[in-house]
């Protein structure tokens, strides 16, 4: 559910009177706080081994528990998104890697809590090598290399995943 359908009522006052005020604000007529809702950052990481093989990962966690994956996650305050893929990669496998190459960013939903958060995915690309042997940790319940014509796109949960992988494989 989109924010404006979700919150009823004003955080700051407890007011009813707690109205969408343009596509991406709330505003109280009671206090006039106004909250805007605008995308939250979040990276993903394309890890291909020197086998021209990706890195995919079983999520273990709503939302898309069960599908396939690219390692990632949220980028925290105060820090870029350069180090929010390389935090993100040591949390989740247990590697650390040296800087990827910035890719795109495609916008994506992510429903938690019943809230339809909009976000901006922000893609990296890491070249590994042979001993690039992660273990799965986090909110990863499995993890594998994939050979790059056996990706199925379908399999990925998000959105912007499946158009991610399309964008990447046809650009190669
Ligand atoms: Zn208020």
């Amino acid at each position: 559910m989109k924010f404006d359908a979700l919150f009823r009522y004003c955080p700051v006052c407890g007011s009813p009177e707690f109205k969408p005020g343009n596509i991406k604000s709330m505003r109280c007529s009671q206090c006039g706080f106004v909250m805007y809702v605008n995308p939250s950052a979040a990276v993903a990481a394309l890890i291909l081994n020197k086998r021209d093989e990706l890195l995919i990962c079983i999520r273990a966690n709503d939302p898309e528990k069960g599908k396939w994956d690219l390692p990632g996650g949220f980028v925290d305050e105060h820090e870029t998104a350069e180090q929010a893929i390389q935090r993100e990669i040591v949390e989740e496998l247990g590697m650390k890697v040296d800087a990827g190459k910035y890719l795109f960013t495609i916008p994506n939903e992510y429903l938690y809590s019943g809230w339809t958060l909009p976000t901006l995915d922000i893609f990296f690309l890491f070249q590994v090598e042979d001993d690039f042997i992660p273990v799965p940790a986090d909110d990863v319940k499995d993890c594998y290399f994939v050979p790059l014509n056996q990706i199925d796109i379908e399999k990925f949960g998000f959105v912007s995943m499946q158009k991610a992988l399309r964008m990447f494989l046809l650009n190669r």
